[in-house]
């Protein structure tokens, strides 16, 4: 696959991250456009409300671009999914003659806010991937027992709260929370001083089912992916998650890029998961290739200071892909509703520079990281900025995710003053 051309001249660089090929689904407001539905094409976006209400978008009977968000196009299913983009390439091609139609409709990113794209109806994360899970294991319960006997066999995960998903770009503040030193005999309330961050990939449930689902079904169901930030607090996490998991660790924030990259979109770049030591149980097999080659970064800013890149990894290192933990999360009869996010788990790959988490990186906190600016880091700092970024690569084009960032404010001064 090669880069196709569109007459919005940005769109056609191989640095682009939103080309003709990619054409992600958000949702923008700007100084004088309430929040609405777009779509990326260079560095600009096109107003999908405004579109559908000039007839030039007209695919349902009812009106899907009426709402700021993406789940009345998921409700629709696949065929109205292909519909829309095959009707939004003919209307971008570089050869399309309704380009004067067009033009007016777009707006600068510069000029625009980003929303959530999607009202999240439910948020689960999983812990699939093998370095990720290796790494943790072995500094908590040494390289002997570091993947508990369930791991192979079936993606774990918690049910986390959709409540506290929130765009790319929300400040992010530092949690209070339970924390027990090994130094003290009783545990006391105060900040997090281990906040982290765990670079994730986030499938979007586009088909709701009552029941379990294939792999394959699960597969069809998936919408698009985004880019995924699970914010971590160590210190509460390690007192709280025996026996039940995760609670308050992971309650504080879930951050998520703007752009819903599609599952269409990244067609060109399936791979494969890795080699198994254990067959998995028939109705979680591999069907195919359903993993994707995308290169992913977190770089990390301390308050007016240079980024530094701290760990460059890639998608195709879980375990278990998101067709799979669907497959999964349905196989007990649970229902999954259009909406629903899944968390991939924290991404590492194999060598020290690919751990997706500072967790990982400081090795608990015990090998600091040296910082372009000079500074060392074992734990995210107030005014720090963490930024995601993803994309596949094609030949001279890309399928960019954009980028999904926050920014650590301090700790509240007393979290219950009322
Ligand atoms: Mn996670």
């Amino acid at each position: 696959m090669t880069l196709m051309k569109s007459w919005v001249e940005s769109a056609n660089t191989a640095d682009t991250d939103f080309p003709l090929n990619n054409l992600p689904y958000g949702v923008f407001s700007t100084l004088t456009l309430d929040a609405r539905c777009g779509v990326a094409i260079g560095d600009m976006i096109l107003d999908m409300q405004a579109a559908e209400e000039q007839g030039i978008i007209d695919l349902t009977d009812d009106p899907l671009f009426d709402v700021p968000f993406w789940n009345e196009v998921m409700e629709e299913g696949p065929a109205v999914w292909t519909a829309l983009r095959n009707r939004l390439k003919d209307l971008l091609a570089a050869n399309s003659s309704d380009q004067a139609l067009i033009a007016p409709l777009l707006i600068s990113q510069a000029d625009a806010e980003m929303h959530m794209p999607l009202v999240v109806s439910e948020y689960t994360d999983f812990y699939a991937g093998r370095h990720h899970a290796t790494n943790v294991g072995t500094m908590f319960r040494g390289a002997e027992n570091a993947l508990p006997p369930n791991w192979l066999h079936i993606p774990i995960g918690y049910n986390g709260r959709a409540s506290s998903v929130v765009v790319s770009g929300t400040d992010i503040c530092r949690p209070w929370g339970q924390l027990k030193s090994p130094n003290h005999e009783l545990p006391a309330f105060l900040p997090c001083r281990r906040f982290d961050l765990e670079l994730e990939m986030g499938a979007i449930v586009g088909m709701s089912s009552d029941g379990p689902i294939s792999v394959d079904e699960a597969d069809g169901a998936i919408f698009g992916y985004v880019l995924l930030n699970d914010w971590s607090a160590r210190d509460i996490q390690a007192w709280e998650y025996q026996p039940l998991g995760p609670f308050q660790a992971k309650a504080t924030a879930t951050s998520i890029s703007p752009w819903i990259v599609t599952k269409a979109a990244l067609e060109p770049f399936r791979t494969p998961t890795p080699h198994r030591e254990f067959e998995l149980l028939d109705h979680l097999k591999d069907t195919g290739p359903m993993l994707y080659d995308i290169d992913l970064a977190v770089t990390l800013a301390p308050q007016g200071k240079a980024a530094t890149t701290i760990t460059q990894t890639n998608y195709n290192e879980m375990y278990y892909s998101a067709a799979q933990q669907l497959a999964h999360h349905s196989s007990s009869g649970c229902p999954m509703n259009v909406g629903d996010l899944l968390g991939s788990g924290t991404i590492s790959g194999p060598t020290k520079s690919e751990r997706g988490s500072l967790l990982e990186l400081s090795w608990g906190g015990k090998e600091p990281l040296t910082l372009e600016t000079g500074e060392t880091r074992t734990f995210l700092e107030d005014g720090d900025t963490v930024t995601l970024h993803g994309a596949a690569k094609g030949d001279g084009y890309k399928i960019g995710f954009g980028t999904c960032t926050g920014t650590i404010l301090p700790a509240l001064k007393d979290p219950y003053a009322r």
